[in-house]
């Protein structure tokens, strides 16, 4: 079903049904977050491993302080970025809500008018993005329908997501702040709020089960430069080095896309983005687009220093990696 009534959907979600939802970050896979077999539904429409959590969703925050612990600074968190794509990682204090085992679950408030009042209706959502597990986020309806249709129970037709781009998570359980994932609240809004350094986890240690899967990855292989490469040089060095490597007198030149702010030539795949926003916004769209148009050679330009360049480095190393 696809609708604009969020009392239609609410009601799907209470009947133990899996919706698509529209919030301000990316599109998300729900389901009641108080029905386990529900969100176990969610694991394999997505095929996500299934000791990744999953962020739950609310409508204000007097109902987050119904199911978790709300710590001071998780109260002046709270108050400053919500609604908004700020996820807090907190203890639970109920057993009714989903948390894949563990004693602590991820909260957020969509600043998504629409994604709210479904929430207000149905009762507590939980939702990762709706994207098959690995691959980069959706931020289209028409997106999600092509690859969600026949395996969920409904999609609201809402207002698109703003900013394009995941939530930033923050783990408050272990009594410090430390940063889960980069997202689109820039760590330095937090740390200016806050007057204190946000730990930003190293690589070696896993605090969030997502850190150790791929991401966000599209068929094609990236390459991230400086300065972007124009596409005859692109496809002269790739030609010379699959021939080199492979010995092979295949003449086939390589289907070549780019992402960033200067480029000496433009093609049909190519996005010119003009600031560090703008390319957190389009990053995903532009890779979904690669995909789309069987691309196999991507070449993303490294972000400008500044506002959301951890955020831009942080999914294109994850998408580049092998
Ligand atoms: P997504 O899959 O896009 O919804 O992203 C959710 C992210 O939050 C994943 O990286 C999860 O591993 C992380 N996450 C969710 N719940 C928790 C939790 N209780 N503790 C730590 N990380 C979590
Ligand atoms: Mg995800």
């Amino acid at each position: 079903m696809f609708t604009e009534s969020v009392e239609k959907l609410a009601s799907i979600l209470k009947n133990g049904g899996i919706v698509i939802f529209p919030t301000e970050t990316v599109y998300g896979i729900g389901a009641l977050a108080t029905n386990t077999d529900a969100c176990l539904k969610i694991y394999s429409i997505k095929n996500r491993p299934s000791d990744n959590p999953l962020i739950v969703h609310f409508a204000d925050k007097s109902e987050i302080e119904k199911y978790c612990e709300v710590s001071a600074i998780a109260k002046v968190l709270l108050d400053e970025f919500s609604p908004g794509p700020l996820t807090l990682v907190l203890k639970k204090k109920s057993d009714s809500l989903f948390s894949c085992g563990l004693s602590t679950v991820a909260v957020r408030i969509p600043d998504h008018a629409e994604a709210r009042k479904l929430i207000s209706l149905s009762g507590p959502i939980a939702a990762p993005s709706a994207n098959p597990s690995g691959k980069p986020s959706y931020t289209k309806m028409e997106d999600v329908l092509e690859e969600f249709s026949g395996k969920v129970d409904g999609f609201l037709k809402a207002t698109e997501p703003s900013y394009s781009m995941e939530s930033t998570v923050l783990d408050l359980s272990q009594g410090k702040v430390s940063l889960l994932r980069t997202g689109s609240i820039d760590r330095r809004m937090i740390e200016t709020r806050l007057g204190i350094q946000v730990k930003v986890h190293e690589s070696s240690e896993i605090i969030s089960p997502g850190m150790k899967y791929r991401h966000y990855a599209p068929n094609g292989k990236i390459f991230i430069s400086k300065i972007l490469p124009s596409v005859q040089a692109i496809q002269s060095k790739h030609y010379i080095v699959s021939n080199h490597l492979e010995n092979s007198m295949d003449k086939s030149i390589p289907k070549i896309a780019r992402i960033g702010f200067t480029m000496s030539d433009i093609s049909n795949f190519d996005k010119i983005v003009f600031h560090n926003l703008e390319y957190m916004k389009s990053l995903y769209k532009f890779l979904l687009d690669c995909d789309k148009a069987n691309i196999e050679i991507i070449y993303c330009q490294e972000p400008k220093d500044g506002e959301h360049a951890d955020t831009i480095w942080d999914r294109l190393r994850k998408a580049s990696s092998a």
